[in-house]
Formats: structure tokens, C-alpha cells, sequence
């Protein structure tokens, strides 16, 4: 047993894991405090291990000075991996990296190029889905497992690193970054939100690489008890994106398993709770699915959903997989949609479609493409 085990209660307990071991790459700056001291490293190393791990990311042998140390922190604890097994780009700029973990399971992540040298990354959270929307390629996978905090950090890390080695090698001039995260790439982050929370805790820390809070967007289904810890862990900071996908509960629920557990009158009583500090707005996603959600009756329900909410619609254009039971709109019917809204007074725009030549666009993640 620990010393400081002996009253019956673990403090390290409620740390995230990876592999039976404390989740290293999952660990906020503070508990990484709490874990050295409790491992008899000391607290005095925190600085030094967590600069070496989220800003050089080293190996615990890398970090300079730490000795002895190093071994007594791999007893105890796991480095995430997240390898970078290939990487297609397609004719937009957009690059699909696709990632192993260390049980050979394969995640995608999207680097979409951005105005002034900046990159986003479209992150995974899950290998697979389990929500199983109808128009979505990574929900007819199932799902096959959760990422670890620490994958989640090392997916983003291995995507700075690409980013850092393919793109600067010229010089200071010109860098380009990766700034911006959006979780819409596989997975439902908010499903088992505590990992999500952790990554996000330790991607924003003030010790890291200090992504800046309103840089990052969390998509979810609508799960509301999560939605509800996310608004008050992060209190609006990071952005909130619900896919919507429909007006009406009858519609949602054809579409989206998930809508049957949670209905809109709920969703709207969750997000009119969530904090919008400033001048954010809230992001509702909105697939266009012909024939589907675009008639007029379905227009005036989401016009009335968003009564009194601060949001913006986003509307998605169906992005095809194979066997997909949907067919794309056209860009008339994208249109119809869009000034269908705004004539029903709702603020909304059009998501530009990118990397659908190498299955990289939103809903077509499921590990293709790569030929
Ligand atoms: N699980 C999260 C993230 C999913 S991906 C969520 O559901 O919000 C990000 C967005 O792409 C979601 O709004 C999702 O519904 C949408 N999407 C999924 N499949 C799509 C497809 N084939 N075409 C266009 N958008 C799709």
C-alpha cells in the first residue's frame, strides 16, 4: 500500500487511466503535482516533466535532468501513442492522417488549412460511433472503443508535429500552426465526457501548448447530462456545437437514434442554460438531406427551436459513404434551405465541404480512402 493510502481512500483515484497505469498524457498540470508527490518524484519536477511531455514532447528519458525519476514514473503510469501510419491529401489542401493506437485500432484526424498559415484539426474521440446516425459512415461501424484522455492529447500532438515538420522547414518565416480543434471527427466526445474533459483540461492548461479555449468546438449528438457538465466545467468558454439535423422530434428520431432518449424540448432547456460569454453564439449543425429535413414545416420548427437561443446554423451539405441510404443536395437545395431560414429569421451559413475526395469530409471518417 501507498503512504498516503492508509486512511482507505486513494487521492489518485480519480485519475484518468490508460492500460491499468495513471493516463500520463491525461494528466492536468495539478495532478501531475499530486501524482509525483504521491510516487516520491516530488512536486519540485512537475514543471520540468509536464514542459517535457505537452511542449517537447519527449520521452520520459528525453526530459533533461530528471534522472532516476524517469523510471519511477514509467512504473507507474503510461504514455498515450497515437502513430502516424499514413497521410492523403486531397486536391483542397485538406490531409486525412490516419493513427494507430497501441492495440493496432486506426482513428482518422483532419488537418483543414485555414486563412494566415493556421490549421484546424479535426479530432477523433472514439475509434467507431456508437450513436449510429443514419447519415453518418463512422456510425455503421458500431462502436469499438473509447480513446484514453492521453490518445486524444497524442492524436493532437502527432498532428502538431506533422504540421511542424512538414510544413517548416524554411526557416522562422511564414510558421504555420495548429491552432483551432473542432471533435467532429469519429466518435460522440461527449460520451464518456470525462475523457474528453480531461484532454481538454490539459490542451488548454496554462503549461502546455495553451490552446486558446475559444479555438476549440465540441460537437455532440445531445446527450444533455454531459452538455450540462461540459457548459459548467467550461463555463461557454469552448465552443458548443449541437447537431441538430432536424425541427421536429418525429423527423430527429428517424435520423438519429439518440433523439428518442433525449427530445428537442430538452436539448433547448440545456442550451438555453449554457453560458455564452461575450459575443459567442451557439453552433447548430444541420445536414441537408433531400426530401428529409428540408420541407417547410420542418424549417418552421427549427425557426422555432431557435426562438430566444443565441445561435447560428450551420448548415452541412450530406456527404456521401458507400451504401449510404441518402443522396447529396444539390446546391439549389442547400440554398432553398439556407434562405428558407433566414427568411424565417434565423442566422445561418453554409459549411464549405473539404476533403471529400479522400473521404476526409464530415460524416465520411471510417478509415477509406487512403488508396
Ligand atoms: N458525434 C458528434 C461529431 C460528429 S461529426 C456529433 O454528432 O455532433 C460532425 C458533424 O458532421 C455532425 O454534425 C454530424 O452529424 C455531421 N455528419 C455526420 N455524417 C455526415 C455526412 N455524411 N454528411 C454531412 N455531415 C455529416
Amino acid at each position: 500500500m501507498s503512504p498516503c493510502s492508509e486512511s482507505g481512500s486513494d487521492p489518485l483515484a480519480s485519475l484518468p487511466v490508460h492500460l491499468n497505469k495513471t493516463d500520463l498524457l491525461g494528466l492536468t498540470f495539478e495532478q501531475l503535482e499530486l501524482a509525483l508527490d504521491h510516487w516520491g518524484v516530488g512536486k519540485g519536477q512537475a514543471k520540468r516533466v509536464f514542459r517535457g511531455l505537452h511542449v517537447k514532447q519527449q520521452a520520459l528519458t528525453e526530459i533533461e535532468s530528471l534522472g532516476r525519476h524517469a523510471q519511477v514514473i514509467a512504473q507507474h503510469s503510461e504514455i498515450a501513442q497515437a502513430r502516424l501510419v499514413t497521410a492523403v491529401k486531397s486536391p483542397d489542401g485538406t490531409e486525412k492522417l490516419l493513427l494507430e493506437l497501441y492495440d493496432g485500432a486506426q482513428i482518422e484526424a483532419v488537418l483543414l488549412p485555414m486563412r494566415r498559415e493556421r490549421y484546424t484539426l479535426c479530432v477523433s474521440t472514439q475509434v467507431g460511433c456508437a450513436m449510429a446516425c443514419a447519415f453518418c459512415a463512422t456510425g455503421t461501424m458500431g462502436l469499438k472503443r473509447t480513446l484514453s484522455a492521453g490518445e486524444l492529447v497524442a492524436q493532437v500532438y502527432q498532428a502538431f508535429q506533422y504540421v511542424q515538420t512538414k510544413f517548416n522547414q524554411s526557416g522562422p518565416q511564414d510558421q504555420k500552426v495548429l491552432s483551432h480543434l473542432v471533435l467532429m471527427g469519429m466518435g460522440e466526445p461527449l460520451h464518456y465526457y470525462e475523457r474528453t474533459r480531461s484532454a481538454l483540461k490539459v490542451l488548454l492548461g496554462q503549461h502546455g501548448l495553451c490552446f486558446s479555449a475559444r479555438k476549440v468546438t465540441v460537437s455532440t449528438v445531445g446527450l444533455v447530462p454531459a452538455m450540462q457538465r461540459f457548459s459548467q466545467d467550461f463555463e461557454g468558454r469552448v465552443q458548443l456545437a449541437l447537431s441538430l439535423h432536424a425541427g421536429r422530434d418525429e423527423t430527429r428520431q428517424k435520423i438519429m437514434p439518440v433523439a428518442k432518449k433525449w427530445p428537442l424540448a430538452l436539448l433547448k432547456e440545456t442550451l438555453l442554460k449554457h453560458p455564452l460569454p461575450g459575443r459567442r453564439v451557439l453552433m447548430l449543425e444541420y445536414v441537408v438531406l433531400p426530401g428529409v429535413n428540408d420541407s417547410p414545416e420542418e424549417l418552421d420548427a427549427v425557426a422555432e427551436f431557435c426562438t430566444g437561443l443565441r445561435a447560428l446554423v450551420n448548415l452541412i451539405p450530406f456527404n456521401p459513404f458507400k451504401n449510404s441510404p441518402f443522396r447529396s443536395p444539390t446546391e439549389a437545395e442547400v440554398l432553398a434551405v439556407d434562405q428558407g431560414l433566414k427568411q424565417r429569421g434565423v442566422p445561418c451559413s453554409i459549411r464549405v465541404t473539404r476533403g471529400r475526395e479522400k473521404s476526409g469530409a464530415c460524416g465520411q471518417l471510417a478509415i477509406e480512402g487512403y488508396a
